[in-house]
Order: C-alpha cells, then sequence, then structure tokens
C-alpha cells in the first residue's frame, strides 16, 4: 500500500521527492526537507485514499481557475 505524506510546511527548492497530483508527496530519505534526518511532522493518507482524491479535486480546481 502505497502511502502519501502532506508536509505542513511547504517544499523548498532542495526537495527531491516525488511529488503526487494529490499535494502530497512520497518522501525521499535523501531529501533536505523531507528525508530521514528530519522527519518532519507530516499528514500521511493512503494512496487513492478520500482524502487523497479530495487533494487531487481541490488541485485541478485550483489550475483551472
Ligand atoms: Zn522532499
Ligand atoms: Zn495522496
Amino acid at each position: 500500500m502505497i502511502r502519501h505524506a502532506v508536509p505542513y510546511v511547504a517544499a523548498s527548492d532542495n526537495c527531491c521527492c516525488a511529488i503526487q497530483t494529490c499535494g502530497g508527496l512520497i518522501p525521499d530519505s535523501d531529501c533536505p526537507d523531507h528525508g530521514a534526518k528530519k522527519e518532519p511532522v507530516m499528514a500521511w493518507h493512503h494512496a487513492d485514499s478520500p482524502t487523497c482524491l479530495e487533494g487531487q479535486a481541490s488541485r485541478r480546481e485550483r489550475r483551472t481557475r
């Protein structure tokens, strides 16, 4: 089961995680923002869960506006 992490702090340009369409990401352990060293507080959800789909929908809305 794939889980997505939604960081409470915006990712910087140094972020090398796999960004997901829901606004979450799959953390890369080498990422200076979200890697194993930092262990930042993030909201986790399962891929394609209601939370994930909601995130995808709200991002789609924002893009068309
Ligand atoms: Zn990152
Ligand atoms: Zn997601």
